[in-house]
Formats: structure tokens, sequence, C-alpha cells
């Protein structure tokens, strides 16, 4: 029997499961579920959610690739430590729906290196995701990104605000391009808080301008507003 390996790092046990959706995401925007007020997991093209009633036991929230304690613990702790800062400000500021947010009101030191580690957050979601559906994809460029803490050159993100109020991923959509390259679009919702995160070596896929491009240092992102 062949030893399972960590998609990161490449070593064995022991192996954890990485959360798809951040359980502080869960816990800060939905507050506490039980048995007796489950909430529902949404994948986007399904009409109805798939009932939760624990975010700690529910397999559904979690990813089936391998990933080590080390690699789920402290190498990837600080990129979701990053997106947690954006997510809260998000959330504070969501009734002001703002066009643009200055990242040194989010991240009070080092803004632009805060922004490359939320894409290593959606980097890391993102591998987890081709991993466990066996998708055919370069994945030692995800892995070699996150184990330096090095912003991935093809992933951008659109941050922003959508009326509805869903909890979920999308599937993954994968488009092949001229020259057979290969490129994905995919949504992660947190309440009314939506990011697409594409992935292209040539341009966005299927999306408005992005709020992060890992090509520009930039201290202003602009913030989508999504049906
Ligand atoms: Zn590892």
């Amino acid at each position: 029997m062949t030893d399972i390996l960590c998609w990161i790092c490449g070593e064995t046990a022991p192996l954890s499961k990485e959360h798809l959706i951040k359980h502080s995401d869960l816990k800060t925007t939905l507050g506490l579920i039980s048995q007796q007020a489950p909430k529902y997991f949404h994948t986007l093209n399904e009409e109805e959610g798939k009932k939760i009633s624990s975010f700690k036991r529910s397999e559904l929230l979690r990813s089936e690739a391998p990933m080590c304690n080390k690699c789920n613990n402290d190498r990837t702790q600080k990129y979701d430590r990053s997106w947690q800062r954006l997510h809260s400000y998000l959330l504070i500021h969501q009734a002001k729906t703002p066009k643009v947010i200055d990242l040194n009101e989010v991240f009070s030191e080092e803004p632009l290196l805060h922004m490359d580690r939320v894409q290593l957050y959606f980097a890391k979601i993102f591998g987890c995701r081709l991993v466990s559906n066996s998708i055919h994809f370069p994945i030692h460029e995800l892995a070699e990104a996150l184990l330096h803490d090095k912003a991935h050159p093809n992933i951008y993100l659109s941050i922003g605000y959508s009326q509805i109020d869903l909890v979920g991923i999308s599937p993954l959509i994968n488009y092949t391009m001229p020259n057979n390259n290969e490129s994905f679009v995919w949504m992660y919702s947190i309440g009314h808080i939506q990011v697409q995160i594409g992935y292209s070596k040539f341009h966005i896929p299927n999306t408005k301008e992005a709020s992060y491009d890992p090509s520009k240092k930039v201290f202003q992102i602009s913030i989508q507003q999504f049906p």
C-alpha cells in the first residue's frame, strides 16, 4: 500500500482535513448552530442547501485532500489569520458597502504582505478542492507558493458584497483557453460577503475587475457588487 502524502509538503502522517469554509467565518457570520437550529450549506448549483448541525463535526465542510497537521496549522495559519482580518473588516463595514477599501485601514502593518496571504488562504482551499476532486493541475505550483509564503502569480480575487445571503462554495468551473491553457473560477460565499477566485495564466476568467491582482501592488482595492 502506498503512503498517503500531504499535498503541500509531501510528508506522510499525521494528516488532517482542511475546512472548506473557515470555521471562524461561519461562527462570526452565523452564530451558534445546533441540532435544533441547523444551518444550510450551499453549493451554488443546488437549489436546496444541505443541513449542518455542527461546524466542527460536519464532513460536508471538510476537504478530503490529505494535509499534514504542520501544514494545516503552523504553516498556513498566518494565511488564515490575514483572511480573518479582512473578513472582519468587510463584515463591520457591510452596511456601508464601500466600493473601495484602503488596506492600511484593514491591516495596520504590512498591508501588501497581508493581501498576498489572503490570496494564499484561497490558494490553499483551491488546492484542497483540486486534490480531493483529482483534477489535473500543476498542484506543485500551489504547494510551492504555500511553502514559501509567496503569492501565486496566477490567482486573482474579486472581493465584494452580494444581495444574497448564502454560505457555501460554488462548483469549480473549468475553462480550456486557446493553447490548451486551463482556467478556473469559483466562489466562496459567507453571508453577504463573496470572494470570486480566478486562476488563469493569461487573464482573469469570467470576472469583473479584480480586487487583488498578484502583479499589482496597490494599497486601495476595489470592492465588487455581486448579484
Ligand atoms: Zn504538509
